[in-house]
């Protein structure tokens, strides 16, 4: 349980009722301190959204033709994951999040405490800016990261290729990295809202946005609603933009946002596949 007095002392100081987010702030401190002060909030809340958000497109992979509303959507009807496929990167991601992300999260919370929860929300523009600002921060160094993981044969071979062992990818493939690989993007997860001196809400809700992008990215599917479709001028890459960075690893190496690989020429907006995709004759 929070300590109630820390609250009342903290409060008189702040601006509180101007603040639409302090409601479900003080829901949280009030009715789940002992879950979000815990070190281990963060991995279970990343691990929790990659799970969440994977399960209904690994159902809609299993039903295929099935479900034809989803189904004219898949980029790459020629190939679809099968079970054990599925089970192998879900295991992966089981197996780097408790033999490498839990044991280092113990040391650092041995060595460097997360301080104290603050008592006040942040604004709505504060979670927003933070939250595109730590955004575009990773996607900046996952895009250089990436390159040269591609540019680079042996920091491929050693680090970056276990990631395109398929060519087409599914949505439990988002974790199918090397431990090497999910330990930097999880360091810069973390560092980039430090940096940005974001509060724990914002923080919390950019890995949730930013889980749910990266499992858009490899869902195979290419929907209409998705934020990479809704958001104009085809600012963000999306499902047909890394569908296509797996069919052809030379291109499209952002994660998230499509300016880098513009700026660098590296932008692939072909689709090469022997089936149809509703998007085939649309530019993005
Ligand atoms: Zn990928
Ligand atoms: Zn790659």
């Amino acid at each position: 349980m929070w300590n109630v007095s820390e609250v009342a002392l903290q409060l008189p100081t702040s601006r509180a009722s101007e603040r639409l987010l302090q409601p479900l702030w003080d829901y949280l401190l009030f009715h789940h301190y002992s879950l979000i002060s815990s070190p281990f909030f963060p991995v279970l809340l990343a691990f929790a959204s990659y799970f969440i958000f994977s399960c209904p497109f690994a159902i809609l992979d299993l039903l295929g033709e099935q479900v034809p509303a989803f189904y004219s959507y898949k980029i790459q009807k020629e190939r679809r994951p099968t079970t054990s496929m599925m089970m192998r990167s879900l295991g992966m991601a089981v197996y780097n999040n408790l033999v490498f992300v839990i044991p280092v999260v113990l040391i650092n919370n041995a060595v460097m405490p997360a301080p104290p929860l603050p008592a006040i929300a942040p604004t709505v523009w504060e979670l927003f800016s933070g939250g595109l600002g730590a955004l575009l921060i990773f996607d900046t160094q996952y895009f250089f990261w990436h390159m040269a993981h591609h540019k680079n044969g042996h920091l491929y071979k050693w680090v970056h290729a276990i990631h395109h062992d398929y060519i087409s990818p599914f949505s439990w493939s988002t974790e199918h990295l090397s431990a090497v690989e999910l330990m930097t993007v999880g360091l810069w997860s973390n560092l980039d809202p430090l940096l940005l001196q974001c509060h724990p809400l914002t923080t919390w809700t950019l890995t949730i946005f930013s889980i749910w992008l990266s499992v858009e990215d490899h869902i195979g599917y290419d929907l209409p609603w998705t934020p990479s479709r809704l958001v104009p001028f085809g600012l963000l890459g999306g499902a047909l933009a890394h569908d296509l960075h797996h069919q052809k690893p030379s291109s499209n190496f952002a994660p998230f946002f499509s300016h880098w690989d513009r700026l660098f020429g590296t932008t692939n907006n072909v689709v090469k596949q022997t089936g149809k995709s509703k998007w085939d004759e649309k530019d993005i």
